[in-house]
Parts: structure tokens; C-alpha cells; sequence
């Protein structure tokens, strides 16, 4: 099935007569746009539209999906509004979720008698979820150009250098590489700085004997890779270095769990058990891991919250932590791809702890 066909069937289980999409990022999966400005209505009678204003004339034409007839207009909500069947009730669903509360105002305003807006958020975002081959593809291309930019960084040596000036060039090195872009701002974080899992790079060299934190990827084509490792500057504390292989065994099993069939929450709780057990339970503060696609975060969620079921066509990161508050901190992270019968990693490199210089 094309996308706005998958759109249609969930149309036609919610007894909704068309989707009003307004998230750009929703827009771009479902026709292929990539501008800054758009809506699209997708018609359970086939007649679907897209709509954008002046600026993205020509580059509208080039990128829209021929399943979408064009709309050029100065006022997106107003056009995709009066662009409704004139008569009948019509059930419309709009993204409750995303769409801002003036915006949803302005649409009442503008819907005739006999329309009703309902709540469908999250509608496109759970068919975006699973992914197809040409999105894998580029996914994998993604990881791949990642990890052979760090590999680059790695061979020019990281201690001694700030971990900003690591950042910077390791974000350098994966648009040299053909990355359109970081796909988040690198963390590249030692010692106790890197027990913050969300931690800045520093304008601190980074020293020798001590846990380097980086967590990185690259945007290829549209799409998102997602990766961590830490690695070892030199001989460690023992210490360091058995937390190190408690999360690299939490991260494994976590990853053998991965198959269609078990919840987000089911999968996270394998890893937090390992890491609870060790007694680190409460320094593990964050979900196992996220859906990445167009979006380095997106659905579906492997955490405690987690109860979407893993299916098929799925790419999900498995990335547990221990952050030892004043110590360090430690993550491992694979974005991985859920198979018809099980996984497949998409992150190349090694996860034995390895020591660079
Ligand atoms: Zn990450
Ligand atoms: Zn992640």
C-alpha cells in the first residue's frame, strides 16, 4: 500500500471522512516535500490535496507525490477548509497533538456547518514507525556514514583535544562524508561529565584514564541515525570498568529481546533488571530507547511508558546508561531494526571497550 492508501485504512477504522495533516515532517513522509510550509488533506474517497503557499511553487511541483492534486494559496488552513466537500456532515480528523491551540481556533472558524473536527494525533506518526526498504535503506547509509566519521575523529586522536573541538569535528567529518547535517548536536563527554545523560561538550581537553561518553549521527537523504559509545582513554579504575560491562551485558540482552511481539515496556525492563540487580537501578534515569526515522526521536518509545508492541519494519535504539552521580557514565546504544524474526544492528562498530588515544 502507498502511504496516503495506509492513511486511508486507519480513516476508514475511525470512521473519518479525510486527515488534516500539518506537521511538516508528516507532510514530507506521506508526499515528499521537504519546504517549510504545507498541509495536506488526505480524502477517504481517494481525493487527496496538498497545500502550500507561493515560494514552493516550483519546488512543490518537483517533490509532490502525483497521488496529491496542488493548491497554491497565502492561507493554508482557510484553503484546506473551503477545499471540503460543500455538503453533508463530514467527520474531519486534525492533529490535536501538534496542531497549536490559536491554529485549531482558526480552523473552527473557517470548517462550515456540518463538519466536526476530531482529535487523530498520532495517526501518521504510528504508520511512520514502520518503516519500508527505500527508508531502511537510507537509514542504514546513515549509520554507516556515522560511524566512519568517528572512526576518522578516532584516528586523529581525542585526548588533549576539548571535547567541543571533538564535536565539531566529528559533526565536520560527517558533512564531508555526505551528510546533510549532525542529525543531533554530538555529546562528546569525559569523567564525571559524562554521568549527565544529556551533557554539553566542554571546552575541556579531554584527559587521559577515564570513560569518553559520545553520542552521535548523521541526517542522510532526510533520515536519521542515532549511535553511542564510550570509550576508555587510557587504564581505567576498576571500578569504571565493571560498570562498562554491566551495561554492555544490559545492553545485550536488551538487544536479543528485540523481535516483533514484546512491548517497548517489556524490552526496557530486560536491560533495567540487569542494571537493578547490580544495585545501579537508580542510575539508570532514562528509557531504553526510541524510534528514529525522519525524526531522531520519534515513535515508538522503549521505556516504562512503553506499550506499543514491537512490529516489523520498526528502527529502534537500544541504549541503557549507568551514570554514577560525581563517578562516571556509561552508555551503549545500537540502532537496530526490527526483522520479521527477530534484529538486525545497523551501528558497525565494535562494543568491546576499547581504548583510544
Ligand atoms: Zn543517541
Ligand atoms: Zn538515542
Amino acid at each position: 500500500m502507498s502511504r496516503p492508501e495506509l492513511v486511508v485504512a486507519q480513516l476508514r477504522e475511525r470512521e473519518l471522512d479525510a486527515l488534516l495533516v500539518t506537521d511538516l515532517v508528516n507532510v514530507r513522509w506521506l508526499t515528499g516535500f521537504t519546504g517549510s510550509s504545507a498541509a495536506v488533506v488526505v480524502a477517504a474517497d481517494g481525493k487527496h490535496r496538498f497545500i502550500t503557499d507561493f515560494r514552493y511553487l516550483t519546488q512543490s511541483a518537483e517533490e509532490v507525490d502525483a497521488a496529491f492534486a496542488r493548491e497554491i494559496t497565502q492561507n493554508l488552513l482557510e484553503q484546506a477548509a473551503k477545499g471540503l466537500p460543500s455538503d453533508g456532515a463530514l467527520r474531519l480528523g486534525f492533529d490535536d497533538h501538534k496542531l497549536p491551540v490559536r491554529d485549531h481556533g482558526r480552523l473552527e472558524g473557517f470548517v462550515r456547518d456540518g463538519v466536526g473536527l476530531v482529535a487523530a494525533g498520532g495517526l501518521v506518526e504510528d504508520l511512520r514507525a514502520r518503516k519500508d526498504a527505500g527508508e531502511l535503506d537510507k537509514i542504514r547509509r546513515a549509520a554507516k556514514l556515522a560511524d566512519d566519521a568517528l572512526e576518522d575523529v578516532l584516528a586523529r586522536g581525542v585526548v588533549g583535544r576539548t571535547e567541543r573541538e571533538v564535536a565539531l569535528d566529528l559533526e565536520f567529518t560527517m558533512r564531508k562524508l555526505g551528510a546533510e547535517g549532525a542529525s543531533f548536536e554530538p555529546i562528546v563527554a569525559a569523567g564525571a561529565h559524562g554521568a549527565l545523560p544529556h551533557a554539553k561538550p566542554r571546552d575541556v581537553p579531554i584527559p587521559p584514564g577515564t570513560l569518553l561518553v559520545v553520542d552521535w549521527g548523521a541526517t542522510l537523504e532526510g533520515y536519521a541515525s542515532d549511535c553511542t559509545r564510550t570509550f576508555a582513554t587510557g587504564e581505567l579504575d576498576p571500578r569504571d570498568a565493571e560498570i562498562y560491562e554491566l551495561v554492555l551485558t544490559a545492553q545485550e540482552a536488551a538487544l536479543q529481546a528485540v523481535e516483533p511481539g514484546p512491548t517497548g515496556k517489556e524490552v526496557d525492563a530486560v536491560a533495567r533488571q540487569i542494571i537493578d540487580a547490580a544495585g545501579h537501578g537508580e542510575h539508570f534515569g532514562h528509557g531504553l530507547g526510541h524510534g528514529v526515522g525522519l525524526e531522531v526521536h520519534e515513535g515508538p518509545r522503549l521505556s516504562k511508558q512503553g506499550e506499543t508492541a514491537l512490529t516489523s519494519g520498526m528502527v529502534v535504539t537500544v541504549e541503557p546508561g549507568v551514570y554514577v552521580p560525581g563517578g562516571v557514565g556509561v552508555r551503549i546504544e545500537d540502532l537496530v531494526y526490527v526483522s520479521e524474526d527477530g534484529h538486525e544492528v545497523l551501528s558497525t562498530l565494535p562494543k568491546a571497550l576499547r581504548t583510544v588515544g
